[in-house]
């Protein structure tokens, strides 16, 4: 059985017509199954019968469900999800004034292992289909509709996993939610944030030069950095930066650098300075989160984020402080973890 949520309308007007349908047949169904949020066959009241009996037969939908909604004070809401094979991710709903915006998962588990974050906890089980991605963003959005409230606008690939780590489905996924006959999220509406795989930089550049592309930096030398991020043993600041300037070079666009501050690590005023010397050339914008709590390491939230803001200012650097969402819930940025039940 195929899943249709990996597949983009062309993909899926070429299954339809090698399989004796119609091109136009394609738009149908998408549009019962992203505008109408239907996902039965035989409801789909303009479809031949043919089509309903093929479809059935072919392709279905189902793969993600729901084990825990759990909704915080500022209305973020954390979804807890099994997959097919009973494995767990989570993904996150957040309002903010412009509209409702999704984190999304990209793998269960996590490879980077960075210090700071709780998903780095859990080592990586597997990548996540592309269609596993797309399913996150349908249900949130059917979620949306069915309360009649307005759909999501924006996508942040934030979630648990290096999303430049399973960068097939990761484009796909982008692909899928790019178009504008299904659920027609545009390249500007969605960020996507890696801790830095420089070889990946140059395939980004090319397939996804529109959107938008945040770099956990979290230092400001390769001393630092190295102690928390283990994937600056890889590729290391300058590496990075060189691959950022190319980015730029290519594509004209902004960067955002993240930077959580973490007590006594990363927060001081000679580290903000630093930042801002090796940032002070690039066209970017540095996103200073506070830590988030996890369990099971011994770091503290920073005291000092509004002195680095201000450092940062100061340098002429264009910085802002995260809004945090959520963290009454730990679905806050880093605090994801899923649960692995026998
Ligand atoms: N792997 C990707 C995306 C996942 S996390 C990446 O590294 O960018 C999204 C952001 O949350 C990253 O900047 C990550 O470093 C940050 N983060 C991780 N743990 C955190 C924590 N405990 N508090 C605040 N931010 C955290």
């Amino acid at each position: 059985m195929l899943n249709f949520f990996n597949y983009t309308l062309k993909d899926l007007q070429t299954l339809l017509l090698e399989n004796g349908f119609k091109k136009f047949n394609a738009q149908q169904v998408f549009d019962w199954v992203y505008k109408k949020f239907q996902t039965d066959f035989t409801q789909m009241t303009n479809l031949s019968k043919a089509l309903v009996v093929w479809l059935q037969e072919h392709m279905y939908f189902s793969g993600l469900s729901e084990q825990v909604k759990q909704v915080s004070k500022d209305g973020t809401t954390k979804f807890l999800f099994k997959l097919e094979d009973g494995n767990q991710i989570e993904t996150v709903l957040m309002h903010f004034d412009y509209g409702n915006s999704i984190c999304v998962t990209t793998q269960v588990g996590c490879n980077m292992g960075c210090k700071f974050c709780a998903s780095g906890q859990l080592k990586k089980i597997r990548n996540l289909e592309a269609c596993e991605i797309v399913m996150q963003v349908y249900y949130l959005n059917k979620y949306l509709y069915t309360n009649n409230q307005p759909l999501i606008r924006n996508i942040v690939v934030m979630g648990i996993g290096e999303p430049l780590d399973n960068y097939e489905n990761l484009s796909r996924f982008l692909n899928i939610v790019r178009d504008d006959h299904g659920i027609g999220i545009g390249s500007r509406k969605i960020t996507v944030s890696t801790c830095g795989l420089v070889p990946r930089f140059d395939d980004w550049i090319r397939d996804f030069p529109q959107v938008g592309l945040a770099i956990s930096l979290h230092a400001p030398n390769d001393t630092i950095r190295s102690q928390i991020m283990p994937i600056n043993q890889a590729y290391n600041i300058s590496q990075l930066m060189q691959a950022v300037n190319k980015y730029i070079k290519a594509t004209n666009r902004r960067i955002t650098f993240e930077y959580i501050l973490i007590d006594g690590v990363n927060d001081s005023i000679a580290c903000a300075q630093e930042l801002a010397a090796l940032v002070k050339d690039i066209l970017c914008y540095i996103n200073l989160i506070p830590w988030n709590p996890v369990n099971n390491t011994t770091f503290k939230r920073s005291q000092n984020v509004r002195e680095f803001y201000e450092t940062l200012r100061k340098c002429g650097i264009t910085a802002t402080v995260r809004q945090e969402k959520g963290s009454d819930i730990d679905s806050s940025c880093g605090q994801l973890r899923a649960k692995h039940e026998a």
